[in-house]
């Protein structure tokens, strides 16, 4: 007999109903966020690169774990940053440069470099030209909330901030992005400008290069009796460097670097032994000085990563180069390798390439290397030699000052370096 609607439902009522396989899933994994270029990290850097992609018309995200108000309004660092010529060009392009207040512009019309207690030095000073400058001092903190300002108004960049990236991966079509909040994001480009201890940079297997000088580095600002006439001193004193920079009117930023178990004595010392210790160093050059503001503390750690690429990733700011401060061009080469990166991007899109591709990225890698590399060996060669106070080392610093004044293409070479003026 031909089983019945009425006696196949009764059949199911004698027995327990089947129950439908229940699936096990865990918390319901939300839709990921788009976008064609997400910068880790807001700092200069970042902030930089997001303001120069803005003529691509692209929607960059920048992920920074600042809070807003702190990204807004950066705390004083106590790093004021000299910056190169090119620099002053790249941030007047990019509408940064206007942003910053007038006053703290400070202009360094020469520079010497002093070994020891010697009178001699080896000067550099200021381009033939109205107006002219070796560079400007400005603090850190204000070039923040200028280049914060600066991508702010762009149309097509969108600021998260409270926002950490926990985990990025990348494959040949796209970087997909973890932040803490369990979010994700997926972009056709991931820029890693999260600081020379870049994480990314290790989660996407780019080895990286590390140099621990066993140093730090105190900055600080201080007031003294005489004037400084805008000239910047770099002293190299018993395995010790003293800069004194020139600020507005009878101030000064002064950059001492120390073994690290002297660093942080140095730090604690009464405001009134402190005074008395640099004045010493630098030989009362300008009279008593003292201390305002707070004395911060930097380890001194230069990275270099052996390369600035990954599939669908580059590296940006000190992620990719993590100079050491003695020769002052750790963001001015994060600014130059920001631009050239936007412009490779601009570039591809207006043709209709691939703003991702392996090929735009090798190329910017190889740029950026050739500009930052020899300086960075440069620079990390130049503090062996002035911090080490063995015989051949001393020789060496001496004659060095000396060849730097007596032949004018050598001192032309290191001050096209340190300005990067355009060539005549
Ligand atoms: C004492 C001192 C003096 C200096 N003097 C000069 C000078 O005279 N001239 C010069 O050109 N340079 C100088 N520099 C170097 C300059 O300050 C740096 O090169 C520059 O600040 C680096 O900028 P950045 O954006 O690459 O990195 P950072 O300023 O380190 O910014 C990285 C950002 O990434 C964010 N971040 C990190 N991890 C994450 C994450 N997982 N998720 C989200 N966000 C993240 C951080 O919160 C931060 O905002 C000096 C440095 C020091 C220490």
């Amino acid at each position: 007999m031909a089983k019945t609607a009425k006696s196949a439902s009764s059949a199911s009522a004698q027995k327990p109903a089947a129950k439908k396989p229940v699936k096990k899933s865990g918390p319901k994994l939300a839709a990921p966020t788009y976008c064609d270029i997400a910068i880790i990290g807001g700092g200069p850097a970042g902030l930089s690169l997001a303001r120069a992609l803005e003529p691509a018309g692209l929607k960059v995200l920048v992920l920074e774990s600042s809070s807003e108000a702190e990204l807004k309004n950066p705390k004083p660092d106590g790093r004021d940053i000299a910056l190169t010529h090119l620099s002053r060009t790249l941030m007047t392009e990019l509408g940064l440069w206007q942003r910053l207040p007038e006053a703290e512009i400070n202009p360094l019309r020469e520079a010497r470099v002093i070994n020891g207690t010697s009178p001699y030095f080896l000067q550099f000073n200021k381009p033939d030209a109205p107006d002219a400058a070796l560079g400007w001092l400005v603090p850190n903190f204000l070039i923040r909330t200028a280049a914060d300002e600066a991508a702010r108004v762009c149309k097509h960049v969108e600021l998260r901030t409270n926002c950490t990236v926990k985990d990025v991966r990348t494959n040949d079509d796209s970087a997909t992005i973890t932040l803490a909040s369990g979010e994700r994001i997926i972009a056709k480009l991931a820029v890693a400008a999260d600081s020379r201890f870049s994480q990314t940079r290790r989660q996407v297997g780019i080895a990286t290069r590390l140099r621990d000088f066993g140093r730090a580095v105190i900055v600080c600002r201080m007031t003294h009796e005489l004037p400084h006439d805008d000239i910047a001193y770099e002293c190299f004193i018993d395995e010790q460097t003293l800069a004194v920079l020139p600020l507005f009117g009878q101030n000064c930023s002064v950059v001492i670097t120390l073994p690290s178990y002297e660093a942080a004595k140095v730090q604690r010392m009464p405001a009134a032994e402190f005074n008395a210790y640099i004045a010493q160093r630098f030989q009362h050059r300008v009279g008593k000085m003292e201390l305002y503001g707070e004395r911060v503390l930097y380890p001194l750690i230069a990275t270099y990563a052996d390369r600035f690429y990954a599939p669908r990733l580059a590296l940006a700011g000190d992620a990719a180069v993590g100079m050491h401060p003695v020769t002052a061009h750790g963001y001015n080469f994060g600014l130059r390798g920001a631009v050239d990166l936007a412009q490779r991007i601009i570039k591809a899109r207006e043709a209709g390439e691939d703003i991702g591709s392996l090929e735009l990225l090798r190329a910017y890698s190889r740029q950026h290397r050739k500009v930052t590399r020899p300086l960075y060996l440069a620079t990390n060669g130049l503090v062996e030699i002035y911090t080490k106070d063995h015989l051949p080392a001393r020789l060496l610093r001496k004659g060095l000052l000396h060849l730097g004044n007596a032949l004018p293409p050598v001192k032309r070479l290191l001050m096209n370096q340190l300005t990067e003026l355009p060539e005549a």
